[in-house]
């Protein structure tokens, strides 16, 4: 899709703005039907924060899947397994309240798969209805009859704490998925003196392929050089491959005095990843020592987060946006000290070092 910002105008924008204006964002009047404005620019960012998009006041794939999804209330259309999945917030709410009631519907990340799909038909079973996996009205109608407890922490997460604690598996020998962010077109952010995200990533993740395959793993970039792959497609790889861990690369991008390391792991609001947390902690350990700086880990709705089944981080090392940082990524030498760092982290998430 086309991406929107301040400035814009068109019937797109009009349905921006008409989304956001249904979501309870207040949008001037001269703005409406189509002019992306002040008002416009300040809801997409409100919307971004309350939803743990990047806050860019852009309106691309990611940011315009979540305002789709936001408009979707259980009950709104029936929902069942199929290709490509139904998304939305209805299906999160699905998967809450089956969470709640102590069906493992897994993570509560919106998307209607194949583990969503058995919970449901364990529910119906559970309550006499025909196992169809079909939740129309009279599956929304059982659940809501149950009252789940969906406050306080999910269930989802209490269970992937439980699986993080049980992790025994190591390194050698596991795939390792490495996603080298943006490419030849989409050269992603790009810093005072011209430098873009996609000059640096892909040696980057060269780099940190050379350092896995030094612990015994089994590094996989998922996309080739000249190759331009989807986000959604570059998680789906992942996931074919049977990837243990996610790793995706990018730079950050903010005020000019920002600066230092930032490791993103899949959450909103109300849920997250807590085995993309513990990696994402790691990885910044490590990458602050290497570094010499200080950083932070954050949630982020990320489709390739979101959407892969491993715990995924993406790392953003440094700030290009930042003039010293930005001199600093484009030595020779930066791409094989954040591999360094990078895969200490991932192997020390293996139990390792
Ligand atoms: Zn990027």
């Amino acid at each position: 899709m086309s991406i929107f910002r301040l400035g814009d105008s068109g019937p797109e924008v009009a349905d921006i703005q008409q989304r956001l204006v249904g979501l309870g964002m207040p949008i001037d009047r001269e703005e409406l039907g189509g002019r992306f404005g002040a008002s416009t620019d300040a809801g997409v960012r409100e919307f971004q924060a309350g939803r743990s998009l990047r806050v860019d006041g852009i309106v691309g794939p990611d940011t315009w899947g979540q305002l789709v999804e936001a408009g979707w209330e259980l009950g709104d259309r029936t929902l069942y397994l199929r290709s490509p999945l139904f998304r939305g917030d209805d299906v999160r709410e699905l998967q809450r309240k089956l969470n709640a009631l102590g069906f493992d519907a897994g993570r509560e990340d919106g998307m209607f798969g194949a583990r969503s799909d058995a919970a449901v038909r364990e529910f119906q079973r559970n309550v006499g209805q025909g196992s169809d996996g079909i939740v129309g009205p009279e599956t929304v109608l059982a659940l809501e009859r149950l009252r789940p407890h969906t406050e306080g922490p999910s269930r989802a997460v209490v269970r992937e704490q439980e699986s993080l604690r049980d992790m025994r598996s190591g390194i050698a020998g596991a795939v390792i998925a490495i996603d080298p962010g943006h490419w030849v077109e989409d050269r992603g952010d790009s810093g005072p003196s011209g430098t873009s995200e996609a000059d640096v990533t892909f040696a980057m993740a060269s780099a940190l392929a050379n350092e896995l395959e030094a612990y015994g793993a089994k590094p996989a970039l998922l996309r080739a050089e000249d190759e331009s792959p989807t986000p959604s497609q570059r998680a789906r790889l992942a996931n074919e491959l049977g990837a243990a861990v996610c790793v995706s690369l990018h730079l950050n991008a903010g005020e000019p005095g920002a600066f230092g390391p930032t490791v993103y792991y899949f959450g909103s609001g109300t849920t997250y990843s807590p085995m993309g947390k513990r990696l994402a902690e790691l990885v910044l350990g490590e990458l602050t020592r290497g570094l010499g700086t200080h950083g932070t880990c954050e949630r982020l709705t990320a489709s390739l987060l979101r959407e892969t089944r491993m715990p995924a981080v993406q790392v953003e090392p440094a700030f290009i946006t930042n003039e010293s940082e930005e001199g600093a990524l484009t030595e020779p030498s930066f791409p094989s000290l954040v591999a360094k760092a990078v895969a200490a982290g991932i192997a020390a998430f293996f139990g390792h070092g």
